[in-house]
């Protein structure tokens, strides 16, 4: 169980995090909104915990930008604001729970432990596509049942483009999500890499998957 904190107070995100590790889940700490966001994009989460007021972006609109990917992962919000208004405030924006700072720490556990057992026993993560296999829980990639052994960035550049097969993806989106950061428009880093997949998971299997769509961008796809 895998747990997003995103939380600027450093001393309160570290008792959390050090609170809840000791409970056997494993948590990600986030000291702003944009960082935040950027870990939700990068990693696969079973649960996020917001604090409101966080800076760059703040905890309500965090939510609803995530909400906006992600329609399923459970939600829960820290905040010191304890009125109404914040509390709908946080459901409008697609929050599962509310907890009122200061709480105290087995309330925090009970509020989590409702929300994942509320999301249920997952069913096992894989994404498939022709007899490509990703787990997202393992982290492994198989085609026509080999294990296909990659790199941490190249395994992040599929998963991606796994969780998107069909669509027509950027190169501008791919800087962004995979490498969290903008390449300038010369650099083939993106084309290095996805050539590198190409050999690993395309070269010597049928049909091919990956494609290049000149001028757009790529796309994981049958044809
Ligand atoms: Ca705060």
């Amino acid at each position: 169980m895998k747990i997003l904190l995103v939380e600027d107070e450093e001393r309160l995100a570290s008792f959390i995090r050090k609170g809840i590790s000791a409970e056997g889940y494993e948590v990600e700490v986030a000291y702003d909104g944009r960082a935040g966001l950027d870990l939700f994009r990068r990693e696969i989460y079973d649960l996020i915990i917001l604090d409101v007021n966080l800076p760059q972006i703040n905890g309500f609109e965090l939510c609803r930008l995530i909400r906006s990917e992600n329609e399923t992962i459970p939600v829960l919000m820290l905040t010191a604001l304890d009125s109404l208004a914040d509390k709908s405030d946080g459901f409008n924006a697609g929050a599962d729970d509310y907890l009122a700072k200061p709480f105290e720490f087995q309330e925090l556990l009970l509020r989590l432990r409702a929300l994942t057992r509320r999301s249920g026993s997952r069913p096992k993560q894989i994404l498939r596509l022709a007899d490509l296999e990703l787990n997202l829980d393992t982290k492994t990639v198989t085609r026509a049942g080999k294990r296909i052994d990659l790199t941490t960035r190249e395994y992040a550049l599929i998963e991606y483009l796994m969780l998107n097969k069909g669509k027509i993806i950027s190169r501008v989106d791919i800087s962004e999500r995979v490498w969290s950061l903008n390449f300038d428009t010369n650099s083939n880093v993106i084309d290095v890499y996805i050539s590198y997949l190409r050999k690993k998971i395309d070269k010597d299997f049928s049909p091919r998957l990956l494609h290049t769509i000149v001028g757009m961008g790529y796309v994981l796809r049958e044809d």
